[in-house]
């Protein structure tokens, strides 16, 4: 399962894969789900967590781009330079079945 197709409509980041679902995460719920160490710590997303407090501005939540992670994720850059948080595709549709 891979995207076939990735759009940012307004603050809607949306996809397209290739078995014909499409997903659709708001920019601001996909930055403050980023699985980078720095955000999330060492924690499991499957386990119960308090995210530290972040630090976050209008940029945060702002798209620069994206590229493609060794075919299994992908990595968004955002406006106030975070770029370290890697969300594999299986991740992403999580992410959006509990929008
Ligand atoms: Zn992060």
């Amino acid at each position: 399962m891979k995207p076939k197709n990735i759009e940012v409509v307004n603050t809607v980041f949306a996809v397209v894969w290739d078995d014909g679902r499409e997903s659709y995460i708001e920019l601001e719920a996909l930055r403050r789900a980023c699985p980078c160490a720095m955000c999330k710590g060492e924690t499991n997303i499957m386990v119960e967590y308090k995210p530290k407090p972040q630090h976050y501005t209008p940029a945060s939540f702002e798209l620069r781009g994206w590229q493609f992670v060794g075919g299994y994720g992908l990595q968004p850059q955002w406006a106030d330079g975070h770029a370290a948080g890697i969300y594999s595709f299986d991740y992403l549709r999580k992410l959006e079945s509990t929008a």
